[in-house]
């Protein structure tokens, strides 16, 4: 899937150019979008299967307080960046986590958290989900399958029975339940390299199990596919991963790619370096060097830019598209995964 192709003579595309030429979406282009997405650090309690953070409770990057007031600086100075979207690794485990959270809270704006609920049952960490609420602050939180066996499965023998206590602690707090305004969507992704099925019929499934197995509600589901990198692609063979890589492009879907989180979203990373979205960020692939970092922040330039766009995009235009945008919500894109 990673040739390029010369396609004039003076520009040579990927596999991914190739196809957004072909449909007239070349260059791709970031609107002005509302969401500043900070991953805090990639230190997590778990070590989830499909993780293309790599994510695990040995990793050591983490997001300084110097760069936090930076950002709270670009958010203040910048009032079309109504959304911040926190997320890591477990962010919760940024112990400037709160400062930030309620920081950014304070000013107005809209804050929303990638959670794997089971750090809510770590030591330290139980009163997080009061705090949350307190600050009216979205959740959203990664819940691969509705069994035990699927969650373990991906997520670490004994995870369930962490996370649906936490889920019946947030209900009663609100969180899901109509009219709080408290919001909390879960996210599904598929065991291994597989596109999600129908988004709708997944999320009644849910909704109709958590609620008979536990009594638990939420607001929608939001369903992604694995990005084939990370730990995910060091667990498959060479034959499995040209086949999925062939499977995402041949089903490449040019009505996805409006709403494609980079056009809606500006990522930065734990040492202040700004990205089109994670998956940019996890293949160092800054967007254009003279506005690269939170020290040269320039929102007309950024709103506008070129995206970096790569072979792994083709994650995000597979048949219905990876939007993290579930029906009826507003466009807040994020992370390609719960948390
Ligand atoms: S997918 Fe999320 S919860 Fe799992 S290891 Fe990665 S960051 Fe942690
Ligand atoms: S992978 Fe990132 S840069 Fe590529 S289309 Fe998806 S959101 Fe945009």
């Amino acid at each position: 899937m990673s040739q390029t192709t010369t396609y004039r003579d003076d520009v040579t595309l990927n596999a991914f150019e190739l196809k957004l030429k072909e449909s007239g979406h070349y260059p791709l282009k970031a609107g002005r979008f509302n969401v500043l997405e900070a991953n805090v650090g990639y230190r997590c309690n778990l070590r989830c299967t499909h993780c293309y953070v790599e994510a695990s409770p040995e990793r050591t990057e983490e997001m300084s307080p110097d760069i936090i007031d930076r950002i709270l600086d670009v958010l203040r100075e910048n009032p079309p960046l109504t959304t911040v979207d926190i997320t890591g690794g477990a962010p919760e485990l940024n112990p400037h986590y709160g400062y930030f959270v309620k920081s950014a809270a304070g000013m107005g704006k809209k804050v929303m958290v990638r959670s794997n609920l089971a750090i809510f049952a770590e030591p330290g960490m139980e009163d997080i989900p009061e705090f949350l609420a307190e600050n009216r602050v979205k959740i959203i939180a990664s819940m691969p399958c509705v069994t035990e066996e699927g969650v373990d499965k991906q997520r670490g023998r004994g995870t369930y029975r962490k996370i649906i206590p936490v889920l019946k602690r947030l209900n009663a707090l609100g969180y899901g339940k109509e009219g709080t305004s408290l919001e909390l969507d879960l996210v599904f992704n598929p065991g291994g390299p597989a596109l999600a099925p129908e988004r709708q019929m997944l999320e009644r499934v849910y909704k109709d199990k958590l609620a008979e197995m536990h009594g638990i509600v939420f607001n929608h589901l939001i369903a992604l596919p694995n990005q084939p990198g990370g730990r995910l692609r060091k667990s498959m063979s060479d034959e499995e991963i040209q086949a999925y890589e062939k499977e995402l492009e041949d089903k490449f879907n040019p009505d996805a790619l409006e709403n494609v989180m980079c056009r809606h979203i500006i990522n930065i990373s734990y040492d202040g370096r700004l990205y089109d979205c994670e998956c940019a960020q996890m293949a160092g692939l800054q967007v254009r060097q003279d506005i690269s970092t939170l020290e040269n922040f320039d929102y007309e330039r950024l709103a506008g830019r070129e995206i970096v766009t790569m072979p792994y995009c083709f994650i995000c235009t597979a048949g219905a598209g990876t939007t993290c945008l579930p029906a009826g919500a507003s466009k807040a894109g994020g992370s390609c995964r719960g948390g």
